[in-house]
């Protein structure tokens, strides 16, 4: 077999080179652990970025895609697919949603989010009204719409033109969003904590203020909890945390805990707008990866991984906050559940490189915020272990 910088040569010479890549060729994954092709382990508090919730290759989930592979891997969405049918009904049943559209990805589920709003305010208020507000710093994903849906330079640049008709305002800012509302506006586009954008809550309030605020003016309210979803801050979704329902629910990531699935879930009087013909997707809830999603729900919901995620997540920004007073250069710890950053007042990218080489996998987002996502069954030794390699890193800055 080849060694690591034997595929590392290989990758770099026929992979599209999208990614600044590390020097680590993935083999295998158990639990919050994932071993490299040269049999070297390495404590996982990046979670393939919030996807792997219950961890490397969790037993359930293998179990259904084995099962379902040596059934029916694909079907046309011509057909009724069981598997999706049972997903749409779980994500329904568990949300305030009454419809489920699925896809492949977290760009897609927005994608299908902005097309709902815009057609659904087209049959109902006429041709003049697309706008949506969203907000700075946000992360939609990687489509021409998506990006068009962040105002982020480093995302953006290039590849105009870009999408019109969003309005961009600062996260957590309710006057801006009132100003922003016009005549024009047909829905607010918002990621209940900001993931990319380096870990940002809300001020209290904020998120109540805006549903209000599109009650008032008639416009939907999207939540783009790819990122936040599925149990990451300790509740099944974010929105849960502050008493608002959207009426647009994106979700992806961790929807099946590892295999890639999208969704977007919204309410039967809008999901009306997108009727047979106007939307689709060949593989979107495709009866291998919806069997893995309901494996992956069926845990999510029996609770005990977001009582983890809770009591982790509290257990972890303590073992931060500890950092924090032993070091000056790090300025802040926040996050809900374990959805985790920490905020420097350097920059982060070698941290994260050093981490690597001893054996701990986190990243940093937004320049000068350390990313914690680890899986949410992780435990208190895992997080200890975590903060000992970290501490040693921060002792030689
Ligand atoms: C990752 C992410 C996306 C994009 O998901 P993809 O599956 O990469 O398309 C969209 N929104 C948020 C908040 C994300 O974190």
């Amino acid at each position: 077999m080849d060694n690591s910088q034997n595929w590392i040569d290989r990758g770099l010479a026929h992979v599209a080179g999208t990614y600044g890549r590390y020097p680590l060729v993935a083999s295998s994954g158990k639990g919050c652990w994932l071993t490299d092709i040269d049999g070297k382990k390495y404590l996982d508090f990046l979670a393939g970025v919030a996807v792997n919730n219950l961890g490397h290759c969790h037993p359930d989930i293998v179990k259904a895609l084995q099962d379902q592979a040596g059934r029916l891997l694909h079907c046309s969405n011509f057909y009724h697919i069981p598997q999706q049918i049972e997903l749409a009904e779980m994500l329904c049943e568990h949300s305030f949603g009454d419809r489920v559209f699925f896809c492949n990805s977290g760009a897609e589920a927005n994608e299908a989010a902005l097309k709902l709003v815009r057609k659904y305010s087209l049959d109902n208020h006429g041709d003049d009204r697309f706008e949506i507000i969203t907000a700075e710093n946000s992360f939609h994903g990687r489509t021409i719409a998506t990006i068009s849906a962040t105002n982020q330079e480093k995302i953006c640049n290039g590849f105009g033109p870009l999408l019109p008709g969003f309005k961009f305002v600062p996260f957590g800012d309710i006057e801006a969003i009132k100003t922003a509302i016009s005549s024009k506006t047909c829905a607010i586009m918002l990621e209940p904590i900001q993931g990319e954008g380096g870990i940002n809550i809300p001020p209290a309030g904020y998120l109540q203020a805006v549903r209000e605020l599109c009650d008032q003016n008639e416009l939907l309210l999207i939540f783009d909890e790819v990122q936040v979803g599925l149990g990451r801050t300790g509740k099944l979704f974010a929105y849960q945390h502050d008493g608002v329902e959207p009426d647009v629910m994106t979700l992806a990531k961790a929807l099946a805990a590892g295999p890639p699935i999208g969704a977007m879930v919204t309410r039967e009087k809008y999901a009306t707008a997108l009727g047979p013909g106007t939307h689709g997707s060949t593989f979107g809830g495709n009866p291998l990866l919806a069997a893995a999603a309901v494996a992956a729900m069926k845990v999510f919901i029996n609770g005990d991984v977001l009582k983890n995620s809770v009591t982790m997540g509290d257990y972890l920004r303590t073992r931060l906050e500890q950092l924090q007073t032993k070091y000056s250069f790090v300025a802040q710890v926040r996050g809900r559940g374990l959805m985790v950053g920490m905020e420097l007042t350097i920059e982060g990218g070698e941290i994260v490189k050093t981490a690597l080489n001893r054996g701990l996998l986190i990243n940093c987002t937004a320049g000068k915020i350390l990313r914690f996502v680890p899986p949410l069954i992780v435990t208190t030794g895992e997080v200890d272990q975590m903060i000992e390699i970290l501490d040693g890193i921060f002792k030689e800055l």
